[in-house]
């Protein structure tokens, strides 16, 4: 009698996918935890090793803890996430605290995680789920069609040294953060005609380490200019606050800021038991840039999906990025996973291409509305007579709170139609 041999399952090679993510922070993490779990082949390279730093804020709206439960994640206190009711917003000499909405579509409360923890819970998430993680490999380019030029692939390096090594997949997603490289290599630049953002962070010991609220300072000054953007301190619940500043590209003092020194300026303002002095600050003061309102289109061409910083999807108005970098995520996923279903080459190709659509119908809209606020307060006079009259109007700034935060049910109360029709009503063009 033969025994009998169980066959044994076809392994893809191991350099081929079906889909090919390069980059797993926020972006690349969600697209390739969502493309395993609706069953496909996916590849996702990191040039680090995680845990590792990123430069960032920390912060978490309520879009952004949406995006992390709809994952699965735990965001308990108990698993080290720190919760926050709102924000708490200083200017014109006033100080007003704005609890998140109440809405149907977010939940009420936001959060905080430094971005060593925060993109490894990501990472692995992808990872239980299917994706294989490759941690310690940098992507150097494109792996190109010669008749077609379409993107087939990408080379990559490893961090332990050795050859160059190609990997192959049906379509290639860039998820490898504002100045996407590979982005680049398949000609796609950033739009001089889209809002950029600096940021710089830093943390300090304080005793403010656990606040409940967000807070962010509206009044930048550099001498007697008031600046476009905003200051911010958001406490970490382990004895630091991640402290930080963010400038628009929308006024002259933009390209001649000396960031270190302004925020160190911003500080020595601040009363001395809080603590943000150079004795207690624990990081070096790191900065990079904010890649706003869709500033790298279009999201697709030639076999390469731009998800995240990639395709420049911060909040214009806010600056807030992880939650549209996941968000995105998922959007791109959802596409490529119906794309891949058909079977006939142009189908394939028709899917893929509806995604740039699929974007700017998700955020075309407020981003386009972002535009025009990030112009109108990069004009001194302006910003400050808007601070000044709004601050002592709460109601007007709960409505600023949801149109700021992009926080609003489709169907909502009268601010949140009024949002919702001003970025219907704002110019889209994709
Ligand atoms: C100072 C500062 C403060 C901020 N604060 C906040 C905040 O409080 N809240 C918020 O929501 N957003 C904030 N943002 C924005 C937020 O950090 C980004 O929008 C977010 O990280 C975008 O995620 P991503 O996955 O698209 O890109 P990234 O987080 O940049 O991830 C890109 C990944 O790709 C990898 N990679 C890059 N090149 C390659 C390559 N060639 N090969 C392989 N891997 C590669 C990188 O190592 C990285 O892991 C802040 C940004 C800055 C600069």
């Amino acid at each position: 009698m033969t025994e009998h041999v169980p066959p044994i399952p076809k392994q893809p090679p191991a350099g081929e996918a079906d889909v090919i993510v390069v980059g797993a922070g926020p972006a690349g993490a969600t697209t390739a935890f969502y493309l395993a779990q609706s069953g496909l082949d996916v590849l996702l390279l990191e040039k680090s090793r995680f845990p590792r730093e990123k430069v960032c804020g920390d912060g978490l709206t309520p879009r952004a803890v949406k995006t992390l439960v709809n994952m699965g994640i735990s965001v308990s206190e108990q698993d080290g996430w720190v919760r926050n009711k709102g924000l708490r917003v200083i200017g014109a000499g006033k100080r007003l605290e704005l609890p998140w909405p109440e809405l149907a579509s977010y939940p009420g409360y936001g959060l905080v995680r430094t971005r060593h923890d925060l993109d490894e819970t990501l990472a692995r998430r992808a990872q239980q789920t299917g994706a294989r993680l490759l941690e310690g490999v940098t992507v150097t380019g494109p792996v190109l069609d010669e008749r077609t030029g379409r993107i087939t692939g990408v080379v990559a390096k490893a961090a332990d040294g050795g050859e160059d090594r190609n990997y192959r997949a049906r379509v290639v997603v860039a998820a490898d953060g504002n100045s996407s490289r590979l982005s680049v290599a398949m000609g796609l630049r950033k739009r001089d005609d889209r809002p950029l953002g600096v940021a710089v962070r830093t943390y300090y010991k304080t005793p403010r380490h656990d606040d409940d609220y967000l807070e962010s300072w509206l009044d930048l000054w550099d001498g007697d200019r008031l600046l476009p953007g905003y200051g911010w301190i958001f406490g970490m619940g382990d004895g630091t606050s991640n402290v930080g500043l963010g400038l628009l590209n929308t006024s002259a003092a933009f390209g001649h800021t000396d960031y270190h020194a302004l925020l160190r300026k911003w500080l020595e303002g601040m009363p001395a038991e809080w603590g943000y002095t150079e004795e207690n600050r624990t990081q070096p003061i790191r900065g990079a840039a904010l890649p706003m309102g869709f500033n790298r289109t279009p999201h697709y061409h030639q076999g390469l999906l731009l998800v995240g910083d990639a395709g420049g999807m911060v909040n214009p108005i806010n600056g807030e990025g992880i939650a549209y970098a996941m968000e995105s995520g998922e959007i791109l996923a959802r596409t490529i996973v119906q794309a891949l279903a058909r079977s006939r080459r142009t189908e394939t190709e028709r899917v893929l291409a509806g995604y740039p659509h699929a974007l700017s119908q998700a955020y075309g809209g407020y981003y386009a509305l972002g535009r025009t606020f990030v112009k109108l307060i990069g004009k001194p006079t302006l910003m400050s007579f808007a601070t000044k009259h709004s601050m002592g109007r709460p109601a007007l700034m709960r409505f600023a709170l949801k149109l700021l935060a992009n926080l609003t049910d489709p169907r909502g109360d009268a601010s949140d139609r009024l949002v919702n029709g001003l970025s219907r009503l704002a110019p889209n063009p994709e």
